[in-house]
């Protein structure tokens, strides 16, 4: 199986409000997003499909098939468009980065020949994206950033060890990073507000249980989790697991980047 994908970019406004509700109520659920008049996105649409090669060719499908298929939805239902207004599903769903990335698979799933729609992926800024894929959950992640020190050391390995190992990240007064740290979250999105999680609801255990306590900070000095514990990206992210867990029963993937070049993933001990 080759798993392949195409990606395209749409602008569109939307507004997040429940005819029923009173204004108040729609502020206090949606935030700014309730504002009637609307506000807007650039979004960043990635199809991803999978198939058999096809040998005589080299390829599974033309991918320029996918795109015109993508075109046609995207131009004729959602680019340029006011979705709560112009768009007959979202004229009764709330626009929510969820539910659009579910209306976009259903509108796509069975379109395709020679291949399977596998996976897509909505951005609708550099901090927040939802994925679907077969299942009836979808994927929120929402990006975040701290700024920390550290020094790597392991209480456990010799002087030695740490200086082979670690290097210059053993300097004793340690150095540090611009942290981005996504938090994803699963589940089906609400049938009424449109959405998998409460954001700001999201954004307040992340700034509460771990920016506050990592952010403009030295991980091995300032913080409990880190005085006996090697501040490593590994245990970083482990840590930020534990930390939010509990507070966060929908909390499936924690992405930990140290610096543009480094990544880290973490799903809990579920899948370990
Ligand atoms: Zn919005
Ligand atoms: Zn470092």
């Amino acid at each position: 199986m080759i798993y392949l994908s195409r990606k395209m970019i749409f602008s569109a406004a939307h507004s997040y409000s429940i005819s029923e509700w009173s204004e108040e109520k729609n502020r206090l659920v949606f935030g700014p997003c309730s504002h009637l008049n609307g506000h807007g996105h650039d979004y960043t649409l990635e199809v991803m499909v999978k198939g058999r090669l096809d040998s005589n060719s080299g390829i599974v499908v033309n991918i320029t098939d996918i795109q015109k298929i993508m075109n046609e939805l995207v131009e004729k239902e959602l680019d340029g468009k006011f979705l709560n207004k112009e768009n007959a599903y979202f004229k009764e769903h709330i626009p929510t980065t969820e539910n659009l990335v579910t209306y976009i698979w259903n509108e796509l799933e069975y379109q395709f020949s020679n291949c399977d729609l596998h996976k897509i992926t909505l951005r609708e800024n550099d901090f927040l994206y939802s994925e679907k894929e077969s299942l009836p959950m979808v994927h929120l992640t929402r990006k975040y950033h701290f700024s920390t020190a550290h020094r790597l050391h392991s209480d456990l390995l010799s002087e030695e060890e740490n200086i082979e190992i670690f290097g210059k990240c053993n300097n004793p007064y340690g150095h540090g990073h611009n942290y981005y740290l996504e938090v994803t979250v699963s589940g089906k999105p609400d049938p009424i507000t449109g959405m998998v999680t409460d954001l700001g609801q999201l954004d307040k255990i992340v700034e509460n249980n771990v920016l506050k306590k990592f952010d403009h900070k030295h991980l091995n000095l300032d913080t409990d989790e880190f005085k006996h514990l090697n501040p490593t990206s590994e245990n970083v992210a482990v840590v930020i697991w534990d930390l939010l867990k509990g507070d966060l029963d929908q909390l499936y993937k924690i992405g930990l980047y140290e610096t543009e070049k480094n990544y880290f993933e973490y799903y809990g001990t579920d899948r370990e």
